[in-house]
This record gives C-alpha cells, structure tokens and sequence, in this order.
C-alpha cells in the first residue's frame, strides 16, 4: 500500500538493506580526541575536554554557562532541584515527550500537570497554558498555586518535540507573569531557533540531551545552560556530589548527584560538536526532499517547520490519517527494513502517570494517533 513511500525513502539513502531511524555519525576528530584522553589518562571525572565542551556550548547557543552532565535525564533532574523545585509542588509539561521529562520531575518528589500540545509545533501549547493558569491558579505571596490541589506550581518544562521549536516566547511570558520558572526541555532540539534566538535559551534553564540517537552523541550526555551564575553554580556542585574545593579533604554541603559528564564522553561530544552546522545543513536538506516527495502524497502530511522557526530537524515527522492507517505503515515499512516508529504513548495513559492532572488533550490525542518518525540520519 505504501510502496511508493518505501522506494522514495530508499533512494535518500542508498545501498542499506536496513535503514535506521537515526544513526550516529563519527566524520570528524572523534577517534584523535579520545585517543588523546586515554593516553592523558584522564578519562573520568576531570578533564580538559569537559571544560572545552562547556565553553562549546556557552559559545553555541550565546548563554553565558554552560554545565555538561552524564545524561539529558541527569541535566533535567538537576536544572528541577536548583530551580526550588521540591517534594508536594506541580511542574506544568506536556504528555506528548520522552518519559524522561515527567521522570525528573517525579525525582524531586513533584508530580507532573499535563497540558495540551499544538497541533503544527506539537510542543506545549501557550493557549492552553493560559487557560489553565487563568481557570485554575492563584497567585500567593511570590508563587502560582493550583486552587484545586492547593499545591505550589513551581515550574512549566516545555519541550521542542522532535525538533521543532514550540511558541517559547508565549511560554516565557506566561511563566514570567505567573511567577513559574521556566525550563526548557531542548534535550531534541540542539540548533533549532525560534525568531532567531537558539532552543533552550528562552528559559532561566535549557536543557540538552547527547544520546546516541540524538543529532549530536557522545554516547551518554546532557548539559545545562542558563544565564543565571548563581544558578549555574549550583547546577555544577550539585552535579559533583556537592563537595566542597579543597585539594584533599571530603566535605559535602548538601546531598549532590554523581551526574558529571566523564572526560571521555566529553572528547567525543567536543569532536561532534565541531560538526554540528554540517549536520544541520544537510538535515535541512533531507527534510525538504521529504517535504518535496509529501506533498505529492495526498494521504500523508508532512510536519514542516513552524513559521518563524529554523528546526534542527532531528526526525522527520508525518501524519497519517488515522489510527489503522498509522498502524498499517508502521507494519510494512519495519518490515521492509525502514525503521519507523510512532509517538511515544501519552505520559497520563501510562499507569505510572495516570493519577496526574490533564486539560482536554484533544491535540495531543489527535497527535498521538497519527505521527510517525521516518528515517532521518545525517547522510553525509
Ligand atoms: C532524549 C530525551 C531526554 C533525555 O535524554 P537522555 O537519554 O537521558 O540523555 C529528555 N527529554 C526528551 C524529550 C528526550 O527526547
């Protein structure tokens, strides 16, 4: 049924029997740089490459700190608890995400509010945000309570899903009006803009992942941005078992985390990081062959990049018509050896997440039935 699909897909990467949905890609001083680490011997917890890559990534996306971690849940749990998040509060995200994100806020003892998504950035909807904030919180002293609960909502963790930058600005408006400190969840949209200004900077925290499937990879790593010192200072000792500086002695000020980015991984995501333009550019170029190819499907639409925005385009994106269609193009192209897959399962359907609050949902419902991710690789 869907051949004509299969063979496009195909012919944008030629000469694979089985084609991923991402894969990593290592064409740059990757092997020199790790070579370097294990003949330095500093391959754990010190290393220059870990303060090369901060400074990186303070550089790429223009914040003024930068903190690299052992993973993007790791990053988030960390920006969660320095941000005052604690035990009894609500966090505002969306359902439509990786558990990860609901995950680091359930660390600090916090329980997710699930908002709905918009249907062309299919990231945290500003409308909705605003409706529920109107509807169902008060301001008390310096914070947003929930009337209903009577809980403090310390938080709203937005995410760029799949890439595509979602309306922050609107977002960073909302949270600074309602006193909600904003994180931003750009473990997927490392490079995407939104009127010109990087994901993950619209917050008072950003958060990146560099998972293996992810645009840029170092096997395992996240990283924290902000502009706040105070705050960045903190992510980094909270991030190191809280130990206080001293050449020798073991003194800790506070219950830390081991979520430090080791010396080797930080080699390797130094050495991706170099290439990342590269990376885009030839991502943008897929995706508008995809573009291309989609608009001639009358069946199928395509996920173009919101208006205003410049998406990383970490996976390519479709919309089938319904459910059984859906189901119906996951089965033939897996097993044509083109890996797709759907959305994640909505957060407040899985029974860990089924007791959290939610609005009505309707986009992300509608979204969750119809998406598919399509391979999306560098191809260079
Ligand atoms: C990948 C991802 C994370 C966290 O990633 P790690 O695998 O822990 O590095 C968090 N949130 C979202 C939305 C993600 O896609």
């Amino acid at each position: 049924m869907f051949e004509a699909v299969t063979s496009q897909i195909r012919s944008f990467f030629p000469n694979r029997d089985f084609i991923p949905l991402h894969e990593p890609k290592f064409i740059g001083r990757e092997k020199e740089y790790l070579a370097a680490t294990i003949d330095s011997t500093f391959v754990s917890s010190v290393g220059k490459f870990v303060d090369r890559f901060e400074e990186m990534m303070r550089d790429y996306t223009g914040t003024g700190h930068a903190v690299a971690t052992v993973n993007g849940t790791a990053a988030l749990h960390a920006a969660l608890v320095v941000a005052g998040v604690t035990a009894g509060d609500e966090v505002i995200t969306q359902p439509l995400t990786f558990v990860a994100t609901a995950n680091a806020i359930s660390y600090c003892g916090a329980q997710p509010v699930f908002l709905d998504v918009d249907c062309d950035t299919m990231g945290l909807s500003p409308d909705a945000l605003r409706a529920f904030l109107e509807e169902h919180t008060e301001q008390s002293g310096n914070s947003c309570r929930n009337k209903t609960t009577g809980r403090r909502i310390r938080a709203c963790v937005p995410m760029h899903t799949f890439g595509h930058p979602c309306r922050i600005e609107e977002i960073a408006d909302l949270c600074r009006t309602h006193n909600l400190f904003l994180i931003e969840d750009a473990a997927e949209s490392l490079g995407s803009t939104r009127v010109g200004k990087q994901t993950g900077t619209f917050g008072t925290l950003g958060v990146y992942s560099f998972n293996g499937n992810k645009t840029i990879t170092c096997g395992g790593g996240g990283a924290i941005v902000t502009n706040d010192k105070t705050l960045a200072a903190h992510a980094k000792h909270l991030t190191t078992t809280a130990k206080k500086p001293h050449p020798y002695l073991y003194e800790h000020d506070e219950v830390g985390f081991n979520y430090r980015m080791p010396n080797l991984n930080a080699a390797l995501a130094c050495a991706q990081l170099e290439n990342l333009d590269r990376f885009l550019a030839d991502k943008r170029e897929l995706a508008e062959l995809y573009r291309n190819f989609f608009s001639t499907q009358p069946a199928i639409d395509f996920v173009a990049e919101p208006e205003g925005t410049r998406a990383n385009h970490w996976l390519n994106t479709i919309l089938l018509t319904d459910r059984p269609t859906r189901d119906l193009f996951l089965a033939e192209t897996n097993e044509a050896g083109i890996q797709t897959r759907p959305a994640w399962t909505l957060l407040n359907r899985l029974k860990i997440y089924g007791h959290c609050r939610t609005d009505g949902l309707v986009n992300a419902t509608w979204l969750a039935e119809r998406i598919v991710n399509i391979p999306s690789s560098v191809r260079l």
